[in-house]
């Protein structure tokens, strides 16, 4: 019989540097914690020893358990791979390997949870990262918070903890490029964030270079959110506007000063017209490859929460 409750989701490239004192501080959590404990460590095609220390404490001690993938995937996959082989009847918490997410935080997150919470995400309360780097986080988020058609809480990572029907429904969204923190927004439910100092990362170096980070960045803006494609239709109106106002003026010019030079006017104005025609036209494609990748990502159309039927909560 299945008696695990929660499982840790642990994704690690090349961490072989901080693997010694993961297993330390995860095997006291799960030692002392209330509820019984999974850890699944995905080994995300490192090319260091980390697939071997895997194997091996996965064999020491069985609750912990290792996916090991083919080849690096990147993060998001990792995630998703370990949350498709997680058995926690009450759901999963995803840290990152190099214990910048407080593994102890376990304890309130389940609290949460068994409170009547779906999803707990962890809101990062100060970074400690180059000034640059955090700002583009802080200008990055606040540009998704107001694009995307629903709220993406603002500043909170992959740290968290789902629930069972959460983790059912993330898992049952088979798109290609994922962004974790979009998805476990969208399945909805009754969401909490908690706040938490980010540590340092332990050992080693990050494995997020900027293309993988640049990567997730458009993920999170394009998986999300329709307005790079509203916004030509928007801006080709815009043009095509501005370009009857162009004419018009000229017009005024023309008749009370007689200023405006022969032929200049009639380019200017057929050049900005029909840009603006153009872009009306590239958004009007725009809004049809967005349903053909709407239709295509093939997400649930929608998630229940409850159903009651004859009077009764199925
Ligand atoms: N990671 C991974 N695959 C990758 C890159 C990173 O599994 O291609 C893991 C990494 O081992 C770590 C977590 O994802 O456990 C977060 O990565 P990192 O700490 O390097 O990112 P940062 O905290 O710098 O954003
Ligand atoms: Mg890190």
């Amino acid at each position: 019989m299945n008696l695990i409750d929660i499982s840790i989701i642990v994704p690690l490239y090349n961490e072989e540097d901080v693997f010694e004192t993961l297993i330390q501080r995860l095997t006291q959590v799960i030692d002392t914690a209330k509820f019984q404990c999974e850890v699944v460590l995905i080994n995300d095609g490192s090319t260091d020893n980390t697939a071997e220390l895997i194997n091996q404490i996965c064999r020491k001690d069985n609750r912990f358990s290792g996916v090991l993938l083919s080849r690096n995937h990147g993060h998001q996959l990792a995630v998703s791979a370990g949350l498709s082989y997680s058995r926690g009847k009450k759901g999963a918490m995803i840290i990152d390997g190099d214990l910048q997410d407080p593994p102890e935080l376990i304890n309130e997150f389940y609290n949460l949870l068994i409170d009547g919470y779906d999803v707990v995400y962890a809101i990062r309360k100060n970074r400690k990262e180059s000034f640059f780097k955090k700002s583009a986080y802080s200008v990055y988020y606040r540009l998704q918070k107001k694009i995307s058609s629903f709220n993406i809480p603002i500043d909170s990572g992959d740290f968290s903890m789902l629930s069972r029907r959460v983790v059912d429904t993330i898992v049952s969204m088979p798109e290609q490029s994922r962004y974790l923190r979009g998805m476990r927004a969208w399945v909805g439910y009754k969401q909490i964030g908690f706040e938490y100092d980010r540590d340092e990362r332990h050992a080693g170096e990050t494995k997020y270079s900027w293309s993988k980070l640049f990567e997730l960045a458009f993920n999170g803006i394009f998986n999300f959110s329709d307005f790079p494609v509203k916004i030509i239709t928007r801006l080709g109106f815009f043009t095509v506007l501005f370009s009857l106002i162009y004419f018009l003026y000229n017009i005024y010019r023309k008749i009370y000063y007689d200023d405006v030079p022969q032929g200049f006017t009639a380019t200017i104005l057929a050049i900005i017209l029909f840009s603006g025609v153009q872009m009306i036209s590239l958004g009007l494609i725009g809004e049809y490859v967005l349903r053909i990748y709407n239709q295509v990502r093939n997400r649930p159309l929608f998630v229940v929460d409850k159903i009651i039927q004859d009077g009764l909560d199925k």
